[in-house]
């Protein structure tokens, strides 16, 4: 068997049908753009999807072959099939990386790992972004500077309504004073969780090195780890027969 990281790159894919200017920007589609940076990687196996694909671009055949699904999305969440939600939830649960993108903070699947309404605000002017890393020795950060700088992006600031993340890995200023937890790692089930800011769609940001090179990074990290002996999911089992011998008084 492969030892290629299973990647999907999961787009809504509706701007760029709609907006020629969006289209200009990214004629392959976001994802086409994230799967290009991605396959420059010789240890990545790279798929697309999209929310009009049939299925949705992802059937259980793609689904259940998928080490690490990668999620942009903005005007449709809500065309997002709960059931599908409920496949993503319980793939992450048994150990699937999950990367969430920009807009994806509003997706179903995110607010569905999280629990919290994953609100943010933002600010749509074209400013400046600056990457600050936040956690030198993770795998995310590895071959990045201090910091990078984004030339333009839309501003996401605090107060963002998520869960205390279990690993921060950016926090990005804005020249208008705002701050953000640009990079946020969690840890659901088996599965591990990466959300990432940067990404608006009316700029070039998913063709910018830095850029890629986190999601690169972001996509080994987030692959499944597998433990021997501890790869069948099952609920609540019944530890019928203990490791040592128990003696239990008045038995
Ligand atoms: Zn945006």
């Amino acid at each position: 068997m492969s030892n290629l990281i299973r990647v999907t790159v999961w787009n809504e894919g509706r701007h760029e049908k709609k907006d020629a200017h969006i289209a200009a920007v990214y004629p392959q589609g976001i994802h086409g753009a994230i799967a290009e940076g991605l396959r420059q990687h010789a240890d990545f196996d790279v798929r697309t999807a999209t929310l009009d694909d049939p299925a949705n671009g992802l059937p259980d055949e793609v689904l259940n072959t998928t080490d690490v699904l990668i999620w942009w999305g903005h005007m449709a969440h809500r065309d997002v099939p709960d059931d599908l939600v409920d496949r993503v939830q319980a793939r992450v649960l048994e150990g699937m990386g999950l990367i969430v993108l920009h807009s994806g903070h509003f997706s179903k699947i995110f607010k569905r790992l999280m629990g919290t309404n994953c609100s943010l605000i933002w600010r749509e002017i074209g400013e400046k972004e600056r990457v600050w890393v936040t956690a030198p020795g993770h795998p995310i950060v590895e071959g990045l500077g201090p910091y990078f700088e984004i030339p333009h992006t839309e501003m996401y600031g605090e107060f963002f309504d998520i869960p205390q993340p279990d690993e921060l890995i950016f926090i990005s200023w804005y020249p208008g004073g705002e701050v953000f937890r640009s990079g946020c790692a969690f840890y659901r089930g088996r599965g591990k969780v990466f959300y990432f800011s940067p990404g608006h769609e009316t700029f070039p940001i998913y063709y910018q090195p830095e850029v890629r090179l986190v999601l690169a990074n972001a996509v080994r990290w987030a692959a499944p780890v597998k433990v021997v002996g501890f790869r069948e999911l099952r609920l609540a089992p019944n530890a019928k027969t203990p490791l040592e011998p128990v003696t239990v008084s008045g038995s």
